[in-house]
């Protein structure tokens, strides 16, 4: 299969590659060798308003569209990823540095999946029902997207966000993080393969300070549907609101694992270990904060020693490897940072927090980290690193309250051995998604994800990813409604 071939130093906008006017140029860096391996475009703030109004075009061709149009194009560009698989797998990991292997499931099968379940959820969606009185209610794409997202899942953050809003019939204007633009823009050329209208699909490459935020600022959008930090998520909000425009917000997470004194606490720690040092922990939903019973954490913390000196830190591209570099030199100094106070407060780093041997990459070793007072630091604030902080509870409440101290409730999990008090103690806690006994992400991905609290605000994922997207009108009188 022919490789897809991106043009350089260009932006995708109306259909068109280009570098704008005024642009500067930004390197793209793979953080395993520190080696350029594209260049951008950073487009000035002054760019945005050019790109908001190519999606305004492609808006009012995209959402005339019929719905059975709309689904067969998630499908074709489900197909032309599955295609282009390996041309993607490797462009992510050389981006994020994340391991081939992982970066094939993560980056474009499990997108794929996202996107075909769109098909399906467009095509039996009810754009168009009668209520009990007799009005229509229909249901209709709300305008220009602004998507705005991060580096570390990019390609599944941004088919989590394109695949509903094309669903809809919106139309989106992208600015992936800076750090790893180049997968959404092989994914614009995998839209403009399969024939998607101009305007409809556009990526505006640059910083997010400046060209983010001057779209964010832009009149013209509907909708902001942003995944990123607490801090600059409470801004968009902020902005968004300020124009009436939606704000859809994924932000991030302290998940807890609670191991209950019947659970098999080998498996949940083992489980739980590894779950939290996904993709070098750089994850929203890691399970970071492993809480066991008192009289166990010991045991517990010799586990998860064990499990983090078993990972091969290393080059991504080798098989053998189970850990990548962190994605910039920046974000290894924001974890040893968190590192270093930790132990100044009084914590024990059991294991990790080093910079690997390699002379050249972003690599730390995995730590786990025990001994922290629960106001510290260390257990309340996201690492976004492979840190694991083990700490003790005493019982049932103790443990729930613990779970539900924090300002975050993107995820959590629990491990029980009776199935009937899981389920139960799965509903005393406050997070938008609760796995059992180390489920994974089923294979169909449409269970709704997000947070409550400070983790955000709506959801992506199946039907109800689908709804943030959507605009709602009522016709009252409706001469189509035969019978009221
Ligand atoms: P970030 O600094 O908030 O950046 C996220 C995105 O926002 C990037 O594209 C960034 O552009 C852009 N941005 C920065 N300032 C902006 C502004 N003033 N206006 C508009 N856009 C702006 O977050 P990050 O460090 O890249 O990502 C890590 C964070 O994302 C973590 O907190 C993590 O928990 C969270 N996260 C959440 C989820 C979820 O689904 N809940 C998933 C993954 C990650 P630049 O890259 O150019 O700065
Ligand atoms: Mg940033």
């Amino acid at each position: 299969m022919a490789e897809i071939s991106v043009p350089s130093n260009s932006l995708f906008v109306g259909g068109r590659w280009y570098r704008p006017e005024a642009a500067a140029d930004f390197e793209v860096r793979n953080p395993a060798t520190e080696e350029v391996i594209g260049i951008v475009p950073e487009a000035p703030a002054e760019f945005a308003s050019e790109a908001i109004a190519a999606a305004q075009a492609g808006f009012e061709l995209w959402s005339a569209t019929s719905v059975e149009t709309r689904a067969k194009t998630l499908e074709r560009l489900a197909e032309a990823m599955e295609v282009h698989r390996s041309q993607l797998g490797r462009l992510t990991s050389a981006e994020i540095g994340t391991p081939l292997k992982d970066a094939l499931g993560g980056q474009v099968d499990l997108p794929v999946r996202v996107l075909r379940s769109y098909a399906e959820i467009a095509r039996r969606y009810p754009w168009d029902e009668r209520d009990e009185a007799g009005s229509s209610v229909v249901r209709e794409g709300a305008g220009v997207v602004v998507a705005i997202t991060p580096w570390n899942f990019p390609v599944h953050q941004i088919i989590a966000k394109l695949a509903p809003a094309l669903a809809a019939g919106c139309s989106v204007v992208l600015k992936p993080a800076e750090l790893t633009p180049l997968n959404a823009l092989f994914l614009a050329a995998l839209c403009e393969s399969i024939g998607l209208p101009d305007g409809v699909f556009n990526v505006v490459t640059g910083q997010g300070s400046v060209v983010g935020e001057a779209l964010v600022q832009s009149d013209g959008y509907e909708i902001v549907s942003f995944t990123g930090s607490l801090k600059v998520g409470r801004h968009v909000g902020e902005v968004a609101g300020s124009k009436i425009a939606r704000a859809a917000l994924e932000l991030g997470g302290k998940s807890p694992a609670i191991v209950f004194v019947d659970a098999d606490l080998t498996v949940a720690v083992q489980t739980t270990v590894r779950n939290c040092f996904v993709n070098a922990g750089q994850k929203c939903n890691a399970p970071t904060r492993l809480l066991v019973p008192r009289n166990r954490l010991d045991e517990a913390v010799a586990i998860a020693k064990e499990v983090a000196e078993s990972y091969v830190v290393g080059d991504p591209n080798d098989p053998s490897t189970t850990m990548g570099p962190l994605v910039s030199a920046a974000q290894r100094e924001v974890v040893t940072g968190f590192l270093s106070r930790a132990q100044s407060d009084g914590a024990r780093i059991v294991t990790g927090g080093r910079a690997a041997q390699q002379d050249r990459g972003y690599f730390l070793t995995p730590a786990i980290v025990t001994d922290v007072s629960r106001s510290s630091e260390i257990a309340r604030e996201e690492v976004f690193g492979p840190v694991l902080v083990v700490m003790a509870h005493d019982g049932e409440d103790d443990a729930i309250a613990l779970a539900n101290d924090s300002e975050y409730g993107l995820s959590a999990e629990v491990w029980s051995g009776d199935p009937g008090r899981a389920a139960h103690l799965a509903r005393r806690i406050k997070a938008g998604q609760v796995r059992v006994n180390g489920v994974r992400t089923p294979a169909l991905p449409v269970s709704p994800f997000g947070g409550y609290k400070r983790s955000g605000n709506g959801r992506e994922l199946g039907e109800f990813g689908l709804d943030e997207f959507v605009e709602i009108k009522a016709v009252l009188g409706d001469p189509t409604v035969s019978e009221a």
